[in-house]
């Protein structure tokens, strides 16, 4: 501690780096371990010890202070259409490439990696996602964008060449001549973001490729070296009604002929978090693209790609809350008031313990989650779990986050909400997380589409969980509300009241695979009650608040 000329500087917690944020992290540990990725726990003890370092936690800090810069133009006036980031964030790149956290759920040709490939490497996108999160938007739409190109094997078997390595090139260069390449998506335009089917933006024909006119709202991530575009497709225009026309593309930074395609960015959006990352709106005059799938068949094409950028959303959202806990946990164990550590106040062990149950639950439900994805291709079972949860989890884990955030925050007091600490930066990263890949209403929608769509998965999913979770209080109530309120004939109404109990449910049946005795007091403080508006507010006895502390961080 300093001593300065007028006082000493003591009772302030140090930082807290030098973790290993998988071993320190025993929810995560054991979660890993029950969705059958315990044979990568060495690994991900190597990556949880360097995104733990505090020379990680440097990098995050200066890529969110030295924010993206667009430049358009060169100074005799020619396009340039080039953002230039700061060095720390090409080296969080480089880091997550160099572990396959854009890639490593796939096979060197494109097909799913399987053996617990997801849950292993939502471990990493869920540690990575604490330290620094802009960088992940690229990192999870490349890894996303091959279940969209699988719609175009030709495609798909000509990319996964420089797209599965574990490079990461940051040169502007036809992807072609490239160590490793990234891949964005743009669907956003300004007159409709979820409505997509409004997309205005056109594609004609140009031999066996089209040309592109139009523009996009927002188009994240705009170095990467290409994009997944949705277009209208011109031949549909002239038969039928426009929006039967939704075409996707691949749309690459360089045409074939090696010339810079006509790609201009207007302006990068000045946004409230994800600072690191930059967000582009973008016009395309005429550039070169070449179709994925079938024409017409745009919105199921990008879905598969959709689906897994929720996953993410979702890890990432966990991985956010994991790192106010842990900050807040670690700082209490440091910091006295009234003669006392914080962690040793009774109210305050209050707060911390609920928290941490939430985040235990959301961590067992993520694993769960990314098992199920492990396990489609083969499983009908798991594949109706995905296709039902994705949405809900993502629904409740992102929407969770922002306050969350906000009670870890204040459990610093003022220095939670300065920038010198991480808090403030996760805090303002949160809500995105809800909004893109589909915002809550979208998600509630679209699980009520699922239901409509599949209803005998759909009970299946639901039976299995009633199963799960039958011995925890409140949970065959829940059961009963959710079988009830989703055959309402104003379903929609109450979509949200839905969701989130089946959502709790499950948690709570995720976390009795876990830890059967916090299952019970999820369920208990969740299912059996509603749970209070702020943390803390539970009536939980000491001995499991202890339990659940030493858990969180030992
Ligand atoms: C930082 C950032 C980066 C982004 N990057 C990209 C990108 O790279 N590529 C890309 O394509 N897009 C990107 N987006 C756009 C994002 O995906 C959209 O903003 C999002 O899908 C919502 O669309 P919208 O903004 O048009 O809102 P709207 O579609 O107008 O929705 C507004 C609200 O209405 C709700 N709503 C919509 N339909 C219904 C309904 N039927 N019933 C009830 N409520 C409804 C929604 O839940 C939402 O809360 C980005 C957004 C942000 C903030």
């Amino acid at each position: 501690m300093t001593a300065f000329a007028t006082h000493e500087v003591f009772n302030q917690s140090p930082p807290f780096e030098g973790v290993d944020l998988f071993a320190a992290d025993r929810p995560l540990v054991e979660a890993v371990k029950a969705n059958g990725g315990a044979a990568a726990e060495k690994e991900l003890s190597e990556f949880g010890k360097a995104w733990g370092s505090a020379a990680m936690a440097e990098r995050g800090r200066v890529a969110n202070e030295n924010t993206p810069k667009l430049r358009t133009f060169d100074s005799r006036g020619n396009r340039r259409d080039q953002v230039e980031f700061h060095p720390a964030y090409h080296e969080l790149m480089a880091h997550s490439a160099q572990a396959g956290v854009h890639n490593s759920t796939w096979t060197a040709d494109g097909r799913p990696a399987g053996n617990a490939a997801e849950v292993v490497r939502a471990a990493r996108f869920y540690m990575a996602a604490q330290v620094e999160t802009g960088h992940l938007c690229p990192i999870t739409m490349t890894r996303a964008s091959v279940a969209a190109l699988a719609m175009q094997p030709d495609l798909l078997a000509k990319v996964m060449p420089v797209l599965s390595t574990r490079s990461y090139d940051p040169s502007f260069a036809p992807w072609w001549d490239k160590r490793g390449m990234t891949l964005g998506m743009g669907m956003t335009e300004k007159q409709g973001g979820t409505d997509v089917r409004s997309n205005m933006t056109r594609a004609v024909r140009d031999g066996s490729a089209y040309r592109i006119t139009g523009h996009k709202w927002f188009m994240s991530a705009p170095m990467c070296d290409a994009f997944l575009v949705l277009a209208q497709a011109d031949a549909f225009l002239v038969l039928a009604q426009a929006d039967e026309g939704l075409t996707c593309f691949f749309m690459p930074r360089f045409a074939p002929d090696g010339s810079v395609n006509a790609i201009q960015f207007q302006r990068l959006k000045d946004k409230l978090g994800n600072r690191s990352n930059a967000s582009s709106e973008v016009e395309f005059v005429g550039a070169y693209a070449q179709a994925v799938g079938e024409e017409g068949k745009g919105i199921r094409t990008i879905i598969q790609m959709v689906q897994l950028t929720r996953q993410d959303c979702s890890i990432a959202s966990v991985g956010l809350m994991r790192s106010g806990l842990a900050h807040a946990l670690h700082h209490a164990r440091h910091r006295s008031v009234f003669q006392k550590h914080l962690a040793d106040q009774p109210l305050m062990q209050a707060v911390l313990s609920d928290m941490a149950l939430h985040v235990e639950a959301s961590v067992a439900l993520m694993m769960r989650l990314c098992r199920a994805f492990d396990r489609t291709p083969h499983d009908p079972a798991e594949a109706a779990y995905m296709r039902l949860l994705t949405p809900a989890i993502k629904y409740w884990t992102c929407k969770s986050a922002p306050p969350f955030l906000y009670e870890a925050m204040e459990c610093l007091g003022g220095n939670g909400y300065v920038e010198e600490g991480i808090l403030a930066r996760h805090y303002r990263e949160a809500p995105v997380n809800a909004i893109w890949e589909g915002s809550g209403n979208v998600m509630c929608l679209d699980v009520l589409r699922a239901l409509a769509r599949e209803p005998d998965a759909a009970t299946a999913v639901l039976q299995a969980l009633a199963v799960e979770t039958k011995s925890l209080p409140g949970a065959g109530e829940a059961v009963a509300f959710i079988g009830k309120a989703f055959r309402r004939p104003d379903g929609e109404r109450v979509a949200r009241l839905a969701v989130e109990k089946l959502v709790l449910l499950s948690a709570a049946a995720a976390l009795n695979g876990v830890s059967p005795r916090n299952a019970e007091l999820f369920a208990a403080t969740r299912l059996a009650t509603n749970h209070a508006s702020m943390y803390g507010a539970v009536d939980i006895e000491p001995s499991d608040t202890r339990a659940l502390l030493e858990r969180a961080l030992p």
